[in-house]
C-alpha cells in the first residue's frame, strides 16, 4: 500500500485536475483554429474597400462585389 500523507493528496489531486483543465483547453483552442481555418479558406479581404467576402471558384484573382476591383488570395490572419 503506498501511504501518502493528506497535504500530497490535496497536492496531488490539484495537480491532477489542473493537468486535466489544461488538456482540455488546448485540445479545445486546436480545435477551434482548425474550424476557423477551415471557415476562412475561401475568405477573401478586399485591398480597395476592405470588404471581407466568400470565393470559392478556382479563380486566381476574385472580384469584389462591392467595388469590383480584383483580389489576390491572402491568407487571413487568425489572433
Ligand atoms: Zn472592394
Amino acid at each position: 500500500m503506498i501511504r501518502v500523507d493528506l497535504a500530497e493528496l490535496v497536492f496531488l489531486y490539484l495537480l491532477v485536475f489542473l493537468v486535466a483543465i489544461f488538456a482540455v483547453w488546448i485540445a479545445y483552442e486546436m480545435v477551434r483554429r482548425v474550424r476557423e481555418n477551415r471557415s476562412r479558406k475561401h475568405r477573401v479581404r478586399c485591398a480597395v474597400c476592405a470588404m471581407e467576402f466568400e470565393d470559392a471558384t478556382p479563380a486566381i484573382l476574385p472580384r469584389c462585389p462591392r467595388c469590383g476591383s480584383l483580389n489576390e488570395r491572402v491568407k487571413l490572419k487568425v489572433y
